[in-house]
């Protein structure tokens, strides 16, 4: 039918200490207006100053997207009138932002990244009743802007291009990441257009504070102008907002032309010429990204794709992963039988008990159950040395008491059991108590009722377990009751 062409441009609040061109502090929640001076106010006769910090955060954003970081890059003067931005103009980059043409491949799809650009935030109006307050404190925040060519085609597509944009500026930890306090702010833009013929009449649309209203979105904006076209009515390029209430795009203003805001340098900035020893500091900060972290977990450690996902969706988890699998190879496991028992464990039982704690995966690096503690509880019931269940009730009391597992297992009076004599002495137990039910299994098996005989089998290892405190190892165990059972025929 219609081919759509879907462009992204992202707002990714820095880290930084401080504001991008004065030396107030950039913090979230601080009492309004205190984070000011006269630089981010605007004062007449003030002067900016570039903070490098952010100059190098943007720069290892725009290598992750494997942009080039030009010779020279400078700053220019935004023009707009807002109470937002009191200076009446932003700084921002035009002619030569700091990164220029990259690419993400997604899932094999190339998207080209037309830019990455340095500028500063506005403030934040606060419409309330018949006033509108503002609040200077974001005023001057350092944001970097990336702006991708229109290669995606579908709502699906963009989303999944915000979930990896997003795993990797928080990998590079340049940015919290979170979309709804506006850390990370998706404007879309879509347009479609009869198969070979182009890009159609662009809309933008705004409003897009989650990956999924960034989906939502442009499939509902594709669906409004297809249909449009089909009665033969034009698209109208604007902007829209999307109304999350209503699921749909709602009309906001017809869009400014570049030319509208009237870039010219910034006279106050010098233009910027990163040197060797600064392009030598922002490839040392540069870390190993989340998408080739995935596959490297999936082949090194014999995960799904689905447990590569999850562990490698957050730096930290995937880091205690390492941690712990190298800890429970230290412990003497194979290497994929540790990873495959660490990443069962992380991502069900400890996953609760995260939950529990009100705890996500990124703080797991200051949790009580350390990768050492971790290893050394799964190398225990991988040896047989305590039951799974066991090994299950230790992982609690580790966690609530903030104990190494060795000792608590032996306290607890853990330990499996397997010494035969040990065991046979309960086995015999059974055997003088249960003579009932070992009569039955063996007419079971004379009879050659091979599930009635397992379900009796399975009973009576249950009654020797109980008799253990649950230690006794139940293939031992098994085998003796399969021995007694054999000796009767
Ligand atoms: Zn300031």
């Amino acid at each position: 039918m219609y081919q759509s062409f879907i462009g992204l441009e992202v707002h990714i609040h820095l880290l930084t200490k401080t504001k991008v061109f004065c030396g107030c502090r950039s913090a979230f929640g601080d009492a309004p207006n205190t984070n000011v001076c006269p630089v981010c106010m605007g004062y007449p006769g003030v002067l900016p100053s570039l903070n490098i910090e952010a100059m190098r955060m943007g720069c290892m954003v725009a290598r992750a997207l494997n942009c080039r970081i030009p010779e020279k890059t400078w700053f220019e003067r935004k023009q707009y009138f807002y109470p937002d931005m009191p200076k009446n103009y932003q700084i921002s980059q035009f002619g030569s932002p700091l990164g220029q043409e990259g690419y993400v491949d997604l899932d094999g799809k190339r998207v080209r990244i037309k830019e990455c650009h340095l500028e500063e935030d506005a403030g934040k109006m606060i419409h309330t009743g018949t006033v509108s307050l503002l609040d200077y404190n974001r005023a001057g925040v350092a944001l970097l802007e990336m702006v991708t060519e229109p290669d995606m085609e579908t709502g699906e597509e963009a989303e999944r291009f915000i979930q990896q944009l997003r795993r990797t500026v928080r990998y590079l930890g340049v940015c919290d990441g979170n979309m709804e306090e506006g850390s990370l702010r998706a404007d879309a833009n879509v347009s479609i257009n009869l198969p070979g013929k182009g890009l159609g009449r662009k809309v933008e649309i705004k409003n897009l504070n989650s990956s999924r209203f960034v989906r939502l979105g442009l499939n509902y904006e594709i669906q409004r102008q297809g249909n449009l076209l089909d009665q033969g009515k034009r698209v109208i390029q604007e902007t829209r907002l999307w109304n999350e209430n209503r699921d749909q795009t709602e009309p906001m203003r017809t869009k400014e032309n570049a030319q509208d805001y009237r870039y010219f340098p910034e006279p106050d900035l010098p233009v910027f010429a990163p040197d060797a020893a600064f392009l030598a500091s922002v490839e040392a900060a540069l870390v190993e990204l989340p998408a080739p972290r995935m596959q490297r977990l999936e082949q090194d450690y014999g995960l799904s794709r689905e447990q590569a996902e999850l562990i490698g969706d957050e730096k930290a988890l995937a880091d205690y992963f390492e941690e712990a699998v190298a800890a429970a190879e230290a412990q003497g496991l194979a290497k994929q039988d540790g990873a495959g028992r660490i990443a069962n464990w992380l991502l069900t039982d400890i996953k609760h008990i995260l939950g529990r704690a009100g705890l996500t995966p990124s703080g797991i690096g200051s949790f009580r159950l350390t990768p050492r503690r971790l290893a050394a509880l799964v190398a225990l019931v991988a040896r047989g040395q305590v039951s799974m269940k066991n090994g299950k009730q230790a992982l609690e009391r580790v966690v609530a008491e903030d104990r190494e597992p060795e000792a608590l297992i032996r306290e607890a009076g853990w330990e499996q059991l397997s010494d035969p004599a040990r065991i046979a002495e309960a086995v015999q137990a059974v055997y003088a108590a249960e003579g009932e039910t070992f009569a039955l299994v063996r007419g079971a098996l004379a009879a050659g009722n091979r599930k009635r005989q397992r379900t009796l089998t399975a009973y009576l290892v249950g009654r020797v377990l109980e008799r253990t405190g649950g230690r006794a190892n139940p293939q031992i165990v098994g085998s003796q009751i399969e021995a007694l059972i054999g000796d009767g025929v």
